[in-house]
């Protein structure tokens, strides 16, 4: 056989990925499988930035650009920084990548050496820990479960972090979990990381603009600004706008980390895709009103489907105040079915009831299962009334 890097024998492939492909799969063989595992809009990319790309194209806007973006995208960053968040950037402080996962990657790769640790709080997003031990470090993680709304203390934040420590990792709305830091709540954790200089902040705000409940959204930079110089802001246009194919995130920070990201993209994947950037302009320039009704949607069937959950017998689930996932806990309907643990109940279920959830070992928090709601509310229904026969037989 080949050798392989021990690099990439220290990582695993995405297992949202995985149980969408599985789905697939099963779906070519003629079943019909209702997937509530990806984590992307059901949604087609609204049509006022869909034309911006078609008269990019027309326009021959087909050409490399700068490797961290063409000015006018870098320029509609710093805008919607300013106007959504209060925040301000320069140019030289943002860069554009093919995905918010090309920030992480970037960015992780920029500051951490072997013998770093990175805290990140679960359920994580599955791609951190892994983008972490590629770069050779190591991910520590702090626990949280449904009773603490899967949100970290100051307490858990003091206790990981260390000597080691370079990064801290926070999500705000979740994914997996949908829960969203209140402005009180990232005041309490910006106190601790005072004691730790030298310490980044990645905040992954991608889910922003999705939000479910009452809570405005605040970054951790917006309740404490004296954090800003070793604060990295990441957001991105795949969720908000429905645009995960397209490939743009985009981040803000300090000039000489965000100069450092650029470095590593101009040797890797130089600039996203310029097409993509003229849409991604028209997103952020959009009106408002624009991603209304998906937001809209979103808030509708996350309340038809924690409800539906909570009625499951053996099931709990708290509500989500963010992005399209709810995280319920399936500890009780594992042993009531008498199978081993979440990632075997996750084969049960697309075997039995044709339902594709994610188990939530994937994300650090075993004994759940991730749900996206992404999808419309008539699969939903379907979906629900599978489960609740297979939970009740
Ligand atoms: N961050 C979080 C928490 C996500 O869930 C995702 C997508 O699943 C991303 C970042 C990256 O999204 P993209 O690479 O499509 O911009």
């Amino acid at each position: 056989a080949l050798r392989l890097s021990n690099r990439v024998q220290r990582i695993q492939p995405s297992p949202t990925l995985a149980v969408t492909a599985r789905a697939a799969e099963l779906r070519e063989q003629g079943h019909d499988v209702i997937g509530l595992g990806a984590g992307e809009p059901d949604f087609t990319t609204p049509e006022p930035i869909r034309a911006a790309a078609k008269t990019a194209i027309d326009a021959g806007h087909t050409k490399y650009t700068p490797v961290d973006g063409m000015a006018s995208l870098k320029k509609a960053i710093c805008e919607k920084f300013r106007t959504d968040n209060a925040l301000e950037y320069t140019p030289e402080e943002v860069i554009a990548s093919s995905g918010g996962k090309q920030v992480v990657f970037n960015l992780v790769q920029a500051l951490l050496e072997e013998g770093d640790e990175a805290v990140i709080p679960a359920p994580y997003w599955v791609s951190y820990p892994d983008i972490v031990k590629l770069a050779g470090a190591q991910p520590v993680s702090i626990e949280t479960d449904d009773t603490a709304g899967f949100k970290i203390s100051p307490q858990q934040l003091e206790e990981a972090l260390g000597e080691r420590s370079r990064l801290l990792i926070l999500n705000s709305p979740s994914n997996p979990t949908g829960a969203v830091y209140s402005a009180e709540e990232l005041k309490d954790l910006a106190e601790v990381l005072r004691q730790y200089p030298q310490v980044v902040i990645l905040t992954d705000d991608i889910y922003e603009k999705i939000l479910l409940g009452e809570k405005t959204f605040r970054n951790i930079v917006n309740v404490a600004p004296d954090l800003k110089d070793r604060t990295v802001v990441l957001n991105g246009v795949s969720k908000a706008y429905a645009m995960t194919g397209w490939r743009i995130g985009y981040a803000a920070g300090p000039r000489e980390v965000i100069a450092a990201m650029k470095k590593l993209q101009s040797q890797s994947t130089s600039n996203p895709a310029s097409i993509s950037q003229h849409a991604a302009v028209a997103a952020l320039q959009s009106d408002p009103d624009l991603i209304r009704p998906m937001v809209e949607a979103f808030r509708e069937r996350h309340d038809y489907v924690s409800e539906a959950l909570n009625r499951l017998p053996h099931v709990s689930c708290r509500r989500a105040e963010g992005a399209f996932y709810l995280f319920p806990a399936f500890h009780d309907a594992i042993e009531a079915l008498g199978l081993a643990d979440d990632v075997s109940l996750a084969t049960h279920l697309l075997d039995q009831a044709q339902v594709a959830l994610v188990p939530g070992s994937a994300f650090g928090a075993p004994g759940y299962m991730r749900l996206s709601f992404a999808t419309d509310m008539e699969s939903l229904r379907t979906a629900m009334d599978r489960l609740g026969r297979i939970l009740a037989g």
